[in-house]
């Protein structure tokens, strides 16, 4: 067994570790024998002096191979996924699958849960009474064949490692590494079989990347890792400051997310939607860009994405009839009349957190019913007095002064008119 304090004091003192004793790490963290102790105390080392790329295409094929590496070649071509690196009221994974799928591509989602002040899409999904994230490899495969694209969870069989290091980085403060982000994202998606890959960079105050170069590196960094596996990339850099949507939670995000797929819902959420699918078409089946969009777009408008929707969660054991919805209401008023300059989404979605909606312990359970309904945006003109938020609450729990307040804190209130900001701000790839 490797001396694993060494390894981590090598890290510590910015030596680069090689190969094997990055596979020796993962294959052992895998199995157990390296502690989730230890591990918080490499990842925080790799916070503070990163990876050379060779670390991180290494660490990604460990991951990659931690576990099964699925072979869905039988389901045909047009194997393409989305991945999002996280954000606040990000649903888009909900409404774009089965859109993607009703224009023909064949998408085999394996999804995270929430990170951090981020929400998950298995959380979300996971408050559809009876869905099951869970499938076997088998099963899943069964619903890709059925209905065009299955949603699941990380299972033991697919990417473990991975698995296991998400949870830990979400409770030890070391998921904003661009090299551990890159190693996630990437082992889990390539362990899907999948032939192109269309990633959702987020940048700004409430993504895990804070600023533009960040982002771009990171995206980039995708970009090569998945290219230089097989697989192709396209990769969005998008505006992640303020919620996504008008929800933020998890049963309300579900049913917002089945608004878009009626062709109504937020028109941010449409447009991610409409971008993001429009790029898997485009990988899929090989047209432009516009060409693609437009089918998103159509699927959406004609109820097909709908209709895949609800075999994709029937399928899945969901009841969608029990969405759980929520009974109280605490609305969160502007303190002045004023044009909201900008709304801090890192603090919205911290709030989203205290109230239940998700995790501080990798242990705890989530609340499906709570969250918060947003009723002004950057732009907005308020009037003293006027909802700026709701709080979703179901029978019990409550929202503290403390956390109406924060909520508050989170509109900035101005004078000036503000500029409109674009939502999609590169591509690469
Ligand atoms: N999303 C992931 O899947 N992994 C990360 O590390 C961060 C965001």
């Amino acid at each position: 067994m490797a001396n694993y304090v060494e390894l981590i004091a090598k890290k510590r003192d910015g030596f680069e570790l090689s190969a094997s004793e990055i596979e020796g790490l993962i294959e052992d963290y895998t199995l157990g024998h390296f502690p989730d102790y230890q591990m918080s105390a490499l990842a925080m080392a790799i916070y503070h002096q990163g990876l050379s790329d060779a670390e991180m295409r290494t660490w990604t094929r460990a991951m990659l191979y931690s576990g099964r590496v699925l072979d869905l070649s039988e389901l045909g071509p047009g194997r393409i996924d989305k991945h999002s690196t996280g954000g606040v009221g990000d649903k888009i994974s909900l409404p774009l699958a089965p859109a993607a799928a009703a224009c023909g591509v064949i998408v085999p989602m394996v999804a995270g849960r929430g990170l951090g002040h981020t929400g998950g899409t298995v959380d979300k999904l996971e408050s559809i009474p009876g869905y099951r994230a869970d499938l076997s490899v088998a099963q899943f495969i069964e619903c890709l064949r059925a209905n065009g694209c299955a949603i699941i969870g990380q299972t033991e069989e697919i990417a473990p490692a991975d698995r296991r290091l998400y949870h830990l980085r979400d409770v030890t403060a070391t998921v904003e590494i661009m090299e551990l982000i890159t190693a996630s994202i990437m082992s889990k998606k390539l362990a899907e079989g999948i032939e192109g890959l269309v990633l959702d960079v987020k940048v700004g105050t409430a993504a895990f990347m804070k600023n533009l170069k960040d982002a771009r590196a990171l995206a980039e960094a995708m970009v090569s890792v998945g290219e230089g596996m097989g697989t192709r990339v396209i990769a969005y850099l998008t505006r992640m400051e303020e919620p996504l949507g008008e929800m933020i939670g998890n049963a309300c995000e579900v049913q917002e997310s089945i608004d878009i797929l009626r062709g109504k819902g937020p028109s941010d959420v449409r447009e991610l939607v409409v971008t993001l699918g429009g790029a898997m078409v485009e990988l899929a089946k090989g047209v432009s860009e516009e060409v693609g969009r437009q089918a998103i777009a159509d699927s959406l408008d004609d109820g097909r994405a709908h209709g895949v929707w609800s075999q994709m969660v029937e399928r899945q054991g969901g009841d969608i009839n029990g969405l759980p919805v929520h009974s109280r209401e605490v609305v969160v008023t502007a303190p002045r009349d004023g044009i909201v300059q900008g709304v801090n989404g890192l603090e919205v979605g911290l709030v989203g957190v205290q109230l239940g909606a998700g995790r501080t312990r990798s242990d705890q359970m989530i609340d499906p019913v709570v969250g918060i309904q947003m009723a002004a945006s950057r732009g907005t003109e308020v009037s003293k007095g006027d909802p700026l938020a709701t709080i979703l609450l179901g029978s019990s729990g409550e929202a503290s002064s403390e956390v109406t307040e924060r909520l508050a804190n989170a509109f900035e209130l101005g004078d000036d008119p503000v500029e409109p900001q674009p939502l999609i701000i590169d591509r690469i790839g």
